[in-house]
């Protein structure tokens, strides 16, 4: 999945080093799995054989696509991992990062969508239904990965204390650091410094993930196009840092991230009241002092020198039809 992973196990508990590397054991499994990154993983199997009917797939495959549907549904197709097409026309998977013409654009839009997905239960498979229709689980696999490894850790190993990460920016946390109360402590970064943070939160039997554009850019005509894509436009979403989200299993918090990148403050508002246990904290692009906004369920202490704005949705704003109220404080 294009990144390290580490599975921290406080060295007194019985079985720590076993454990761990079962967890990882499993990441590794699931990298051949869902990762778009190898050739022969199971996912660029299927994706190659789109058009061709349904497919065999493994249970951890139809799993983490079930909860991708159902987050597309959820999100209204800010998150949508059958976005492969338009990935692939971005660069995004390796190539030449560019814009590309208007052509290429719209074919790649008509290959977009879980619309083209089927998923079929007993036996488990998947079905793409137009040639070049692709998944890309880059946006929720490495929090599948961590939910699952933390599963192995509690039920296999009886381990109920770990802090497990992809790449820093996905991470799941099992119980408590010993000696320490509250969950285990982690620090948001500033994007514009990452010297800094703008928040600290404790975190247990919890995930958490950020998506950011301030790494995996390029810059063309005068602007800066980033790698997460609006899959109702087909454009880079814009006008965001970073978000940070909080969230029951380290899956949602990573798909919840992205399509709360692409979603903005409002429509993230919204959302996370509709789910309890949702929570985030996006960094606007300002060029001054950080400031942060707050949506959802999250207690954080922020860092002195950061403004902080609350942004809330009330409940008339979920009404169908009813005006949407965004109210800062
Ligand atoms: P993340 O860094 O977790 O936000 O994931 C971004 C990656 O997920 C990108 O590199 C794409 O491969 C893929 N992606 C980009 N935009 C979306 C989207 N709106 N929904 C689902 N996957 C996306
Ligand atoms: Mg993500």
């Amino acid at each position: 999945m294009g990144c390290t992973f580490e599975v921290l196990v406080p060295s007194s508990i019985p079985g720590a080093l076993e454990g761990a590397e079962a967890a990882l054991d499993e990441i590794v499994r699931l990298d051949h799995c869902l990762s778009v990154y190898r050739p022969d993983s199971e996912v660029s199997r299927l994706n190659a054989a789109a058009g061709l009917g349904p497919r065999p797939a493994t249970e951890s495959v139809v799993e983490v696509l079930s909860l991708a549907a159902r987050l597309t549904e959820e999100t209204g197709g800010a998150f949508d991992v059958a976005a492969g097409a338009l990935a692939r026309v971005w660069g995004l998977h390796g190539g030449e990062r560019r814009v590309p013409d208007r052509g290429r654009l719209t074919r790649a839009m008509e290959l977009t969508g879980m619309k083209h997905a089927r998923i079929g239960d007993d036996p488990p498979t998947v079905e793409l239904r137009k040639p070049g229709v692709e998944l890309d689980f880059g946006a929720i696999g490495k929090g599948y990965a961590l939910d699952r490894a933390a599963m192995i850790l509690r039920e296999r190993w009886g381990i109920a204390s770990a802090l497990l990460h992809g790449g820093t920016s996905s991470v799941f946390a099992l119980g408590s650091c010993p000696g320490e109360k509250g969950g285990w402590l982690i620090g948001v970064r500033n994007p514009a410094d990452e010297t800094e943070c703008v928040a600290e939160l404790r975190l247990r039997d919890q995930g958490l993930a950020t998506s950011a554009a301030t790494h995996r850019f390029f810059e063309a005509g005068g602007k800066r196009w980033g790698h997460i894509l609006d899959p109702r436009t087909g454009w880079p979403a814009e006008g965001t840092w970073s978000v940070t989200v909080v969230a029951p299993s380290a899956a949602e918090a990573d798909a919840l991230s992205t399509a709360f990148y692409v979603l903005g403050t409002a429509a993230a508002a919204r959302h996370a009241l509709s789910r309890s246990g949702v929570g985030a904290i996006f960094t606007r692009e300002t060029g001054a002092e950080p400031v942060v906004q707050v949506v959802g369920d999250l207690e954080a202490e922020f860092a002195a020198k950061v403004r902080v704005e609350r942004v809330t949705q009330t409940a008339a704003a979920l009404m169908p039809g009813a005006e949407s109220e965004d109210t800062r404080a």
